[in-house]
């Protein structure tokens, strides 16, 4: 690489296409993209399996037991969970809300931020989350704010689930997105907000391909591509 790598911070509630344009963008301008909800998933899904995913001191005191790597096979994200690959266990529903519950303990932050930066430092990359604009890549060189309706996004959800055969009902969809959504932006430790230089993207109306091309466009701008 003989530029100075560049890194695009993209944040925004559960559902507002994140993962799914971050992973587009990324093979577009050949750059590497990280999920780090995913992190949080894979600390949710270890502390859900010893029943103490609400349990906050409990979350803290395991914070240096707990072995989580990423590894890119063939381009793609993998998650592993003291060596064993949970990239599908980290989707089931029920690990969402344990990812909520640990990601509000702030030794957990700390932990998984230092990772996330070290993950990519002198690379192009794409990063995908809650507080990357404003904790993970406080000097982005490109922050975006995507949004969309709640209900766009919980249709979207629920789209995704039968996709990957676990249907669920709109209504259920809907109610858990909203209760993450809160305890994401109420919680003290980095709670999701834009920052005060992203730009903000709403996806509601837009189709994949579109909200594609415009963070490209915005994208290219940025990096002076
Ligand atoms: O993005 P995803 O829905 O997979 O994230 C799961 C949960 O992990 C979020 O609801 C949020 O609580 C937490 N998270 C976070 N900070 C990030 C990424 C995810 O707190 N950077």
């Amino acid at each position: 690489m003989s530029h100075k790598p560049f890194s695009i911070a993209i944040d925004g509630p559960a559902g507002a296409g994140k993962s799914t344009i971050a992973k587009a963008l990324a093979k577009e301008l050949n750059a590497m993209y990280l999920d780090t909800g995913a992190m949080y998933r894979a600390f949710g899904l270890y502390m859900l399996r010893k029943g103490l995913s609400k349990d906050a001191a409990a979350v803290a005191a395991s914070v240096n037991d707990v072995d989580i790597t990423v590894e890119y096979i063939d381009g793609v994200q993998h998650i592993f969970l003291s060596g064993e690959d949970v990239s599908a266990a980290i989707r089931e529903p029920e690990v969402s809300m344990a990812a909520s519950d640990v990601s509000a303990v702030p030794e957990v932050r700390v932990r998984m931020v230092a990772l996330q930066q070290k993950i990519a430092e002198g690379h192009d990359v794409i990063m995908d989350g809650r507080d990357i604009g404003t904790k993970v890549l406080p000097n982005a060189t490109l922050k975006i704010f995507l949004t969309a309706s709640a209900e766009e996004r919980a249709r979207r959800r629920c789209l995704e689930l039968q996709e990957k055969g676990m249907p669920e009902p709109y209504e259920k969809v809907l109610k858990e997105m909203l209760e993450r959504d809160w305890q994401d932006t109420h919680r003290a430790a980095s709670p999701l907000v834009a920052a005060e230089d992203a730009v903000r993207v709403d996806t509601s109306d837009l189709t994949l391909d579109q909200s594609v091309a415009e963070m490209k466009r915005l994208a290219l701008k940025a990096i002076g591509g």
